[in-house]
């Protein structure tokens, strides 16, 4: 099995979770299997690995996990973005919609500035909006985006037609 069949293979769906119609990819088969978690995080990086990345932007909350591991692999800083009410410091706000309801995304003030260069990241791109979302927060605080980072994009979705076309976006693995 090459790498692609290796870690899509640990990626299960399970079908109405949390809600009917939905299938929910769990990464959790992959994220347990240390052969796996390294290829994975390798996988993320690879088309960053000579760009200037001062921070990983990670999106709660299973963007956190490889999105940590990420950052420490191309030698750049971790910053969450997380849910509504979550962070204890100022923080700026942007409302996106998910393939299952709408919410809110937010990340402090002074996570990242205009001398970061900053590196998004989330396990599954499904529509799009939180990532879309995670790039008003981003670009609002005059940081540059180098770029986008999925282990799986949903492509049937049409996520990246939510992301400015000129933003470098790679995905793992597509479905
Ligand atoms: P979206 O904003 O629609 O691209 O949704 C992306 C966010 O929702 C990510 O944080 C994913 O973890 C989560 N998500 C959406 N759809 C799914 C799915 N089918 N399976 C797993 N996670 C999903």
């Amino acid at each position: 099995m090459d790498t692609d069949q290796r870690l899509r293979s640990a990626i299960r769906t399970i079908p109405d979770y949390p809600k009917p119609g939905i299938q929910f990819k769990d990464i959790t088969p992959l994220l347990a299997d240390a052969t796996l978690l390294d290829l994975a995080v390798d996988a993320l990086a690879a088309p960053f690995r000579c760009d200037t990345v001062t921070k990983v932007v990670g999106i709660e909350s299973r963007g956190f996990i490889l999105g940590s591991l990420l950052a420490q692999r191309l030698g750049a800083g971790f910053v969450p973005v997380r849910k509504k009410g979550k962070l204890p410091y100022h923080t700026r706000t942007a409302e996106y919609s998910l393939e299952y309801g709408i919410d809110a995304i937010e990340i402090h003030t002074d996570a990242v500035t205009r001398d970061d260069c900053v590196l998004v990241h989330d396990d599954v791109m499904a529509t799009g909006g939180t990532a879309a979302a995670c790039h008003a927060l981003v670009t609002q605080a005059g940081a540059n985006v180098v770029g986008y980072t999925f282990l799986l994009e949903l492509a049937a979705l049409g996520g990246r037609a939510r992301l400015p076309c000129d933003t470098r976006i790679h995905s793992v693995l597509v479905t």
